[in-house]
């Protein structure tokens, strides 16, 4: 089996190397991962520059195969599949800090694994809460990319379907299959003068850690690695028949 192996840390991440390791006893690892760190750029694709994908030895994942890429996450798959494909599956990670709820719209993290299903390739995507770790630590996270990545290797997932696993900081209990959790930051913006007195801003945010139980931020709040099935299917089926009511017909001349 072939396996692609991304993230949005970048090539040179502590992450992406604990990953390829563990998905190297799974099958034979490509590692194709964006230059410098794209966190939070979501499913971005460049489309209006060029893009340069070259061999980086220096990545330090040697024997594994390993390039890097001037782009997004999502560049990393698209030209990774295409120039070095065909894979079975993709995994995205193990990225610093996790993803939770909503975050999977705007993590480089998940949009690789976003633009793997697009592409009919079956993908996990793994985050490890490191916030709250003294000293980095990916063995938990390998095995337990490696756990899930071994189910899907088996049991394939349906289309449009990614997994989203995240990690917490320490040896975890065991996993749970969880929904994603409605909130848990409290966006913030704070505003600082520049040295000409002109006002600038931060988009920050403090998280709430208030879970529902059943939700990803629970899981991991509790010790658990918490995997939660994400459908590609944006379209709301329940608002369609009202809607249809309203609104379809012909348009008035
Ligand atoms: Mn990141």
């Amino acid at each position: 089996m072939r396996i692609l192996v991304t993230n949005d840390d970048g090539i040179f991440s502590p992450g992406i190397k604990a990953l390829a390791r563990a998905m190297a006893e799974l099958g034979e690892v490509v590692v194709v991962a964006p230059d410098i760190e794209q966190s939070a750029v979501g499913h971005g694709i460049t489309l209006r520059r060029p893009l340069r994908f070259k061999h980086t030895a220096s990545a330090g994942l040697e024997p594994i195969p390993a390039y890097r890429v001037d782009g997004t996450p999502a560049d990393c798959v698209v030209l990774g599949v295409h120039l070095k494909g065909p894979f079975d599956l993709v995994v995205s990670g193990i990225n610093l800090g996790v993803n939770l709820g909503l975050d999977i719209t705007s993590s480089g993290t998940v949009a690789g694994a976003m633009e793997a299903v697009s592409l009919g390739i079956p993908a996990v995507a793994v985050s490890l809460d490191t916030v709250r770790m003294e000293e980095l630590d990916f063995t938990h996270a390998a095995r337990a990319a490696l756990r899930v990545a071994r189910w899907v290797a088996e049991h394939g997932l349906p289309k449009k379907v990614l997994l989203n696993v995240n990690v917490p900081a320490g040896r975890p209990k065991g996993f749970r299959v969880v929904g994603l959790v409605e909130r848990y930051f409290e966006d913030q913006v704070i505003e600082r003068k520049d040295p000409a007195g002109v006002p600038y801003y931060w988009i920050a945010g403090e998280p709430t850690r208030s879970a529902e139980p059943g939700t990803d931020l629970w899981a991991i709040e509790e010790g658990y690695v918490a995997v939660t099935p994400v459908n590609l299917d944006f379209a709301d089926r329940a608002l369609m028949p009202a809607l249809k009511g309203e609104l379809e017909g012909p348009c008035a001349a």
